[in-house]
């Protein structure tokens, strides 16, 4: 999918760096992070210790809804239960290892999970929202030609307790207190646009945003998430009929099969029609008007002709478009649009019918386009060896 990042430039000016231990238990690796413990297996401990069920309620909301970041700090709890959770479980398996803040309040988080492997996640604060961006998997499988997520391909699925942390983590950069208009005091939105193709990992997502969903967690409503994918139409369908009331953005990229097939190479087995198909039936099934995610590499997907072809495929469709201009990546040729080619480009969309929006950029002055960070943390112990 197209991740909420790539909209960010590659600044090369630095972000400040702050190296805050966000989540301090960082020895705990042994330990199992109980927000990955099935609630039936943690209510079976529980009971070993005689205690009610409810307390695994208490400690879920605690973490969600109360921001503590230790048993220790779980007051509603009696203080040998406090000791042994400390002694059995972690309260989180990730570990903040880079935290980078730009000059509009936007925070990029390197985050080390528990088996060492890392991964991106993005706060975005706007108009009174607080955006959390989240990654699904460990790397991505995709292959999307200009993605620096998807260069080394896929390693691992992430667990839904390791999604529910990302949006620990990200509320956490919240204030509470703020009285700020432009600030919420909270998460307000998550958007599913991190590392990873969300539907390639949809039971673990659905799950996790089950948690965040819960009034006794994040309280974060379905209408305020946005799932993002490159399009997989079974899975498409899939989430269509799991009843649920997500935004759905599905990652075009080009109008015809022959260039999105070289843009992003999972087209060769699912084709644009199929996909299509599979975004009507979302929006007939769940009525949510879908949106159509179009990174615009210069000269490549910009010329009339693409924006041509595009209105004939989307026009006829409740549909929306959001443009987002090409930002450098390191290692990779592709360049920014012109002005002129952009212009042309959303004029010939809006005169055939087709609503259409370039997305705002967030976050300039920090290294925020998807898979950077992590990809200079992983290749730094390799040059600092040449
Ligand atoms: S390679 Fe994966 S993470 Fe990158 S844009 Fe494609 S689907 Fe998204």
């Amino acid at each position: 999918m197209t991740r909420l990042p790539a909209a960010l430039p590659a600044g090369k000016m630095p972000g400040m760096t702050l190296a805050l231990p966000l989540i301090p238990d960082t020895a705990a690796v042994s330990r199992r992070a109980i927000l990955d413990v099935p609630a039936d297996d943690l209510k079976a401990w529980l009971a070993d210790r005689r205690q009610p069920p409810m307390r695994a309620k208490q400690v879920r909301r605690q973490l969600l809804a109360a921001r503590a970041t230790a048993f220790a700090d779980m007051t509603d709890l009696p203080k040998g239960l406090r000791d042994d959770l400390t002694e059995h479980f972690t309260p989180f398996g990730s570990t903040v290892v880079q935290h980078l803040k730009s000059g509009d309040d936007t925070h990029k988080l390197l985050v080390r999970l528990a088996d060492g492997k890392l991964i991106e996640c993005v706060l975005i604060q706007n108009d009174a929202r607080a955006t959390a961006c989240v990654s699904t998997q460990v790397g991505c499988g995709m292959g999307c030609v200009f993605c620096a997520s998807g260069l080394n391909g896929v390693a691992r699925n992430l667990t839904a307790g390791e999604i529910v942390e990302q949006l620990i983590l990200l509320r956490n950069l919240t204030d509470p207190n703020t009285t700020r208009e432009d600030r919420a005091p909270r998460l307000t939105h998550i958007v599913v646009m991190g590392m990873g193709e969300p539907l390639a990992n949809l039971e673990n997502l659905l799950d996790a945003l089950a948690v965040a969903g819960d009034k006794d967690g994040l309280g974060i409503g379905q209408r305020h998430v946005t799932i993002s994918t490159v399009g997989l139409p079974a899975k498409i369908r899939k989430l269509a009929d799991a009843d649920k009331q997500y935004h759905l953005a599905v990652s075009l990229h080009a109008p015809n099969d022959e260039l999105r097939n070289r843009i992003v190479p999972t087209n060769v087995q699912t084709g644009i029609p199929d996909i299509l198909a599979a975004a009507d039936y979302y929006f007939e099934t769940t009525g949510r008007q879908v949106t159509y995610e179009y990174v615009v590499l210069g000269k490549v997907n910009d010329q009339p002709e693409h924006a041509h072809e595009l209105v004939d495929l989307l026009r006829r469709r409740k549909a929306f478009v959001n443009l987002i201009p090409w930002n450098d990546v390191a290692g990779l040729t592709y360049r920014r649009p012109t002005d002129d080619d952009l212009r042309g480009f959303i004029d010939t969309l809006r005169d055939g019918g087709v609503s259409v929006q370039v997305r705002r950029r967030k976050g300039a002055d920090i290294d925020a386009a998807c898979g950077q960070l992590r990809r200079e943390a992983e290749e730094k112990p390799k040059n600092s060896e040449d």
